[in-house]
């Protein structure tokens, strides 16, 4: 008996928006990992899901009982271009669970062979991008950004060919949706306007309940998501998160990050990193990203033009930037450890983050860094800290030191609030690679460590010291391959 509570709204959908589709088996499938911190955070049964049961269906050898797995239908904007014949290629959606706490999440299993929606895919996904997946929601989520998570991770001996042969994997993705911008895009584009107020009835009743019983719904409705995608913006600005392939059929109705690929996390600050090797022009850049993500509500608003009167989805996109700016302001001000307001701060965090790229410093290291000592001793010690940018480096700390001591705070408390702000241990390439290259030899321990040390950013193990250098020589150019 399965332990899972399944009630799948979305199937009562009308069916333009799926095709139900049974998963395809893999082939000697084995548990790679368990999520037992998303377990215990649904109230799930950690017994169960190490049960053979629980694999096999984590596998695609039949169907959890109360599941009913289909393949999402939506299009998306690629890279600019419209694209109608998206949906789910690889991957099904199990069906949704109530959790403990009475939360609806959706159950998508990643992995799971083709469906009508796979063009000329193979509808897997392998074990080294499932990792990568797994990892970045892993962190992401533990720096408090809104996300989808791996709660199950199957690896297998099914080839799978992408640039080299590789093996098939399944990924448990657990999301508050799985709705993209891109579903009502296909809707507006591809001749079902009709059912736009369907879809949009659902996410509202689901996701933004709060504007239902308004007269214009559908217009709180997008100011909503307006807010929730500048704030997510903003997350991934305030700790280098770059997404890599920001199309509209990536983007989550509920502002969670999702479909994670060529991704990465800024380890040398560079603004104009591109992380998808594949992205020849940079649109995705990282320093991109918010105009990115303006760009995407702008197509969802032209998709939500039937429901909404136009001058109400300006309005409403016009909250964006001041949404975006206020949360990111906010952010950096904590990674700064000010808790108070002052008009100078945005320009402090600007010429931070200017002396950052001259010096081509470590984002992540030297936040950190600034709560090491007392910022007297660092700026005696510029010189060797700061090498050819110490001069630059002092005149900054020197302002800092003035800024942080109209807090009203001792040195020790402000060495606290910035350790509570700022990582110890980030995802670098090359720590997923290791965590990669082991897993796929069949030793998972390395991924298990990883994990756990990302799942605990904030705080400092002396077992954990080699996960939060730099990367080694051989680690720092690695090259993503976008595919997956
Ligand atoms: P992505 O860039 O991974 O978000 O995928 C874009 C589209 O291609 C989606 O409709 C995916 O379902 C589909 N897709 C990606 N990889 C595969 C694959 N290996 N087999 C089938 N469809 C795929
Ligand atoms: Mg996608």
């Amino acid at each position: 008996m399965s332990a899972l509570a399944f009630d799948n709204s979305y199937t009562r959908l009308p069916d333009a928006l799926w095709r139900r589709q049974a998963p395809s088996p893999l082939r000697h499938p084995r548990l790679v990992d368990l999520n037992q911190s998303l377990i215990a955070e649904l109230g799930l049964d950690a017994a169960w899901w190490s049960s053979p049961e629980a694999l096999q269906g984590l596998a695609g050898h039949g169907v959890w009982p109360g599941a009913d797995p289909v393949a999402m239908k939506y299009g998306g904007h690629q890279f600019g271009v419209w694209n109608p014949e998206l949906g789910d290629g690889r991957g099904l959606l199990l069906g949704e669970i109530i959790d403990s706490r009475q939360r609806r999440w959706d159950l998508h299993l990643k992995g799971s062979g083709s469906t009508p929606f796979s063009r000329m895919g193979d509808g897997r996904a392998v074990l080294r991008s499932s990792i990568r997946e797994y990892l970045a929601g892993e962190a992401l989520h533990a720096l408090g950004i809104p996300t989808t998570r791996a709660l199950a991770l199957v690896g297998s001996d099914e080839p799978v060919r992408r640039e080299q042969m590789e093996t098939g994997a399944t990924l448990l993705r657990v999301a508050e949706s799985h709705v993209r911008f891109g579903h009502f895009e296909w809707l507006f584009h591809s001749g079902h306007g009709d059912l736009l107020p369907v879809l949009a009835d659902y996410v509202i009743a689901r996701h933004y309940p709060d504007c239902l019983p308004l007269k214009n719904r559908y217009e709180a409705f997008f100011i909503q998501v307006v807010e929730r995608t500048a704030r997510l913006m903003a997350d991934w600005q305030r700790v280098g998160f770059a997404h890599g392939v920001m199309n509209t059929d990536n983007f989550s109705i509920t502002g969670q990050t999702l479909d994670f690929g060529p991704y990465g996390f800024l380890e040398t600050y560079d603004p104009y990193h591109i992380c998808n090797h594949s992205d020849h022009n940079g649109r995705y850049a990282w320093y991109l990203q918010p105009s990115v993500g303006l760009w995407n509500l702008n197509a969802l608003a032209h998709a939500l033009s039937p429901l909404i009167p136009i001058p109400a989805l300006k309005d409403a996109l016009a909250r964006y930037e001041p949404a975006l700016i206020a949360h990111y302001d906010a952010g950096m001000r904590a990674r700064l450890g000010l808790a108070t307001v002052e008009s100078e701060d945005r320009v402090l965090v600007q010429d931070w983050l200017q002396l950052l790229q001259a010096a081509g410093a470590d984002l992540s290291r030297r936040f950190r860094s600034l709560a090491d000592t007392t910022l007297t001793v660092q700026i005696d010690f510029a010189e060797a800290d700061w090498g050819e940018h110490a001069a630059q480096a002092r005149a900054w700390l020197q302002r800092y030191q003035a800024r942080a001591g109209r807090e009203n705070i001792d040195e020790n408390t402000r060495q606290q609030r910035l350790r509570a702000a700022n990582p110890a241990y980030v995802l670098r390439n090359y720590l997923a690679e290791i965590a990669i290259k082991a897993a796929e030899q069949g030793d998972n321990t390395p991924l298990r460590t990883l994990l756990t040390v990302l799942q605990n950013p904030f705080e400092e193990r002396p077992e954990w010291a080699a996960y939060a250098g730099e990367a080694p020589a051989w680690g720092r150019c690695l090259s993503i391959s976008c595919s997956s």
